[in-house]
């Protein structure tokens, strides 16, 4: 029959690419419940779903952040019965850290970690039963490797990791597979927003210098390679489906091979050194020349390493 896929975060970029791709699986083998805080945002989705509303998809809100809000979602879903919980929704932070108050940066763990948390603790219990179901987290290349400015939102996709690391080995006793995706840049409203908040940016408490290298140093870099390495929502959801319909599916996915030298770095060096280093020349010696430096980085590393992808063709 077909599996029940329940999606997070449904009404744009990444999670509305998931539910439509699946929707449109060809040989229907997937029941999609796309979710979203707000149905008012549905619009966008129905018209990408298009036939498959109604069909092999279908809407239920939900917010990530609230207790009763997933209770009840998951309550309204047919015996309860998820296959797949695919953790997409989350939200992203920019900029110094001095700026940031300790509300805006928990928000941030709300969703992007306690969010995920609360989904699978709602849903587990039913798939513990029956011993089987696959649960994926949209985590980041953030949730492996540091990214200067990224500060907070990084953490975030650490704790994720970190609970996931560790949940899989249980999981896994009860036949419940466990795969996090780690796409890098993706052109998404993500993004859009980011750049948003930051125009709106005032910078309260943050001395000049710092402001400088978050502007004119880190900004365009992180700009550049947006442009030149950013993948599209359509990618990252076919890589999920790759992911979903693999046999024996990996725990971890990197998306985009042009990350896998600088995860490698962070292996290559139990210090830490060689990272931290890296990204310092990359920051403030390379910074014009940044995404040039990160394909020779490309190039020089070893074709094994870039075979550890998922890749969306
Ligand atoms: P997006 O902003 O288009 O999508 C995020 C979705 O999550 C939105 O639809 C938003 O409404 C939803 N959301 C936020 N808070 C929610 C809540 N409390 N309850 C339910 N839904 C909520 O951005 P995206 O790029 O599609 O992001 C999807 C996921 O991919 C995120 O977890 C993000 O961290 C991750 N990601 C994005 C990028 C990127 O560069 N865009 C890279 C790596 C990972």
């Amino acid at each position: 029959g077909q599996k029940v896929v329940l999606i997070t975060g449904c009404s744009s970029g990444i999670g509305l690419r998931i539910a439509v791709t699946l929707a449109e699986d060809e040989k229907k083998r997937y029941h999609v419940i796309a979710t979203m805080r707000d149905l008012k945002k549905k619009d966008k989705l129905l018209e990408a779903a298009g036939d498959a509303y109604g069909k092999t998809l279908m809407l239920l809100p939900l917010d990530v952040c609230s207790d009763d809000s997933v209770k009840q979602c998951i309550n309204n879903v047919k015996d309860r019965h998820i296959d797949i919980l695919i953790n997409n929704a989350g939200v992203g932070l920019l900029g110094p850290v001095e700026s940031i108050s300790i509300e805006e940066m928990k928000r941030v763990f709300e969703t992007n970690f306690f969010g995920v948390v609360r989904m699978i603790k709602e849903v587990m219990p039913d798939m513990k039963k029956r011993r089987s179901g696959h649960i994926v987290v949209m985590s980041s290349v953030m949730g492996l490797q540091g990214v200067v400015f990224n500060d907070v939102y990084t953490a975030s996709k650490f704790a994720m990791e970190g609970f996931c690391e560790s949940m899989a080995v249980q999981l896994m006793k009860f036949n419940i597979r466990l795969s996090m995706i780690e796409p890098g840049p993706v052109h998404t409203e993500f993004e859009t927003k980011m750049m948003e908040d930051v125009a709106k940016m005032e910078y309260p408490g943050v001395d000049a210098d710092t402001v400088r290298y978050f502007k004119d140093v880190y900004l365009p870099s992180s700009i550049d390679i947006f442009e030149a390495m950013g993948q599209t929502p359509d990618d990252i959801a076919k890589c999920t489906k790759k992911v979903i319909e693999s046999n024996s599916p990996r725990f971890r996915n990197l998306t985009n091979s042009l990350y896998t030298p600088i995860v490698a770095l962070k292996y290559a060096d139990e210090t830490g050194g060689l990272s931290v280093n890296t990204f310092y020349n990359l920051l403030f010696n390379f910074g014009p020349l940044m995404h040039i430096t990160m394909s020779i980085l490309k190039c020089l590393t070893c074709s094994c390493l870039r075979r550890r992808t998922v890749s969306p063709n």
